[in-house]
């Protein structure tokens, strides 16, 4: 028999009606003769509601009790969801993180699956139940409930598929595949019926939040096939591709955005070697993700040394380096959220020449002014004022020609 592991995320299980449309699409997944293991995130809104009710009881919540409270909201949807299954004739049961066990490291908030213990699942499944698994949470070492980061069900379900030796991972979502662009910002973008393992690798580390970047990681490493599809219509979705057969693939494949990140500058640092290990070298010992690194050539034996991060760690960022400002000499250090991070990605960047070229003059022909520049072999990345994000997308959508690749939406 098939094994499958569907993951629901909030929209998909955002009300009652919602989970009874699930209940229903579980069903049909059983009827067809498939074992069935069920990954739902929270309520839409209700992982935001529960941050907010810790920042209105103090200013920087503990990370420990942050994840005792975030994870409650999944413990919520896997009940539902096996009562909805059970009152339709389906045997079900539920399992929070810490009852499979999902072990994870210890980093709360942002923590990593170490290792899942299959065998009480297994067991589940021989007896004819389907398994309801609570997304986004995990357990440490020391018994402490842990989360995985925002939009971490997705990692929870490549990871049980994992671990389950699962036939194919299906992420159930609001929109009906991996689109060329954010469809609720790019009204021709397309559908893709494939992207490669890579493509979707880069796509969301480029903030394509349609998976967690480290669910596609994790697939990448174990192989898991993994399709990406709408709960709320039929269709094929978008199937992510490890291999890629397609000869005539397109040049870019896909146009992203990031708002959340912050820009610090450092200016007026004397320019001599260390520089940037003294200034990133405290940043990433506190665990603060740095994205993008710009350093100018230096004039007059002075130079400005730019990096961004996320928005959430620019306090931090600021508080760590005024003592590095003090100690390098340097003139100042401004912090900046005024900014997005819109990146092409495309396999196709690889053979073809002059796709940098191409955005920039897109870019330059609506006035929007570049401030920061990076790339890899298959994505070109630049920070934008903020204003001109959903300007520069629909810019970007047109110049590559993406409203006319993919299926139809
Ligand atoms: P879920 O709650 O099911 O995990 P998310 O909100 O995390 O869903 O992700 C789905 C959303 O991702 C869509 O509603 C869409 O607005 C957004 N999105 C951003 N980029 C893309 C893209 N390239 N293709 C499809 N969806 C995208
Ligand atoms: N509920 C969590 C979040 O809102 C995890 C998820 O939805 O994947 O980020
Ligand atoms: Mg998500």
């Amino acid at each position: 028999m098939t094994l499958i592991v569907e993951k629901y995320g909030g929209t998909s299980v955002g009300s009652v009606e919602r989970i009874n449309a699930v209940a229903q699409n579980v069903a049909n997944s059983v009827k067809s003769g498939d074992r069935l293991v069920v990954v739902v995130s929270a309520m839409s809104g209700e992982t935001n509601r529960l941050i907010g009710l810790a920042k209105e009881v103090c200013e920087q919540p503990c990370p420990r009790e942050m994840d005792v409270l975030t994870s409650t909201g999944e413990q919520v949807t896997i009940a539902l969801l096996s009562l909805a299954l059970q009152q339709i004739g389906i045997s079900a049961c539920s399992y929070t993180g810490y009852q499979i066990p999902i072990r994870t490291d210890s980093v709360h908030g942002k923590a990593r699956i170490e290792h899942i213990d299959a065998d009480r699942v297994h067991a589940d499944l021989d007896n004819g139940n389907v398994v309801v698994v609570a997304g986004f949470q995990g357990i440490s070492e020391e018994n402490k409930i842990t989360t995985l980061g925002r939009g971490g069900s997705d990692t929870t379900a490549v990871a049980m598929a994992v671990a389950l030796h699962a036939d194919e991972c299906r992420i159930f979502t609001d929109v009906d595949g991996v689109y060329t662009a954010d469809p609720r910002m790019v009204m021709d973008a397309r559908r893709l019926e494939s992207i490669t393992f890579e493509e979707i690798l880069e796509l969301s580390g480029a903030g394509a939040k349609v998976i967690q970047i480290r669910a596609v990681e994790f697939a990448g490493k174990y192989n898991v096939p993994l399709r990406v599809l709408s709960s709320f219509e039929p269709g094929p979705g978008t199937l992510i591709t490890y291999e890629d057969k397609n000869m005539e693939q397109p040049l870019i494949s896909g146009i992203t955005v990031v708002e959340n990140e912050a820009k610090i500058t450092v200016r007026g640092v004397p320019d001599k070697p260390g520089i940037a290990y003294s200034i990133l070298g405290p940043i990433s010992a506190a665990d603060i993700n740095v994205d993008m690194i710009v350093q100018n050539i230096g004039t007059d034996g002075l130079t400005d040394f730019t990096f961004t991060i996320n928005q959430e760690d620019l306090q931090k960022s600021m508080d760590l380096l005024e003592p590095v400002v003090k100690e390098l000499k340097a003139e100042t250090v401004v912090g900046d959220t005024n900014l997005a991070k819109i990146s092409a990605v495309g396999v196709g960047m690889r053979s073809h020449a002059g796709i940098a070229t191409a955005m920039f003059r897109a870019l330059s022909e609506k006035g929007i002014n570049i401030q920061m520049i990076s790339t890899s072999e298959i994505k070109i990345s630049v920070t934008i004022d903020k204003e001109y994000t959903e300007l520069a997308v629909r810019t970007l959508h047109k110049a590559f020609g993406l409203e006319q690749i993919g299926a139809n939406r």
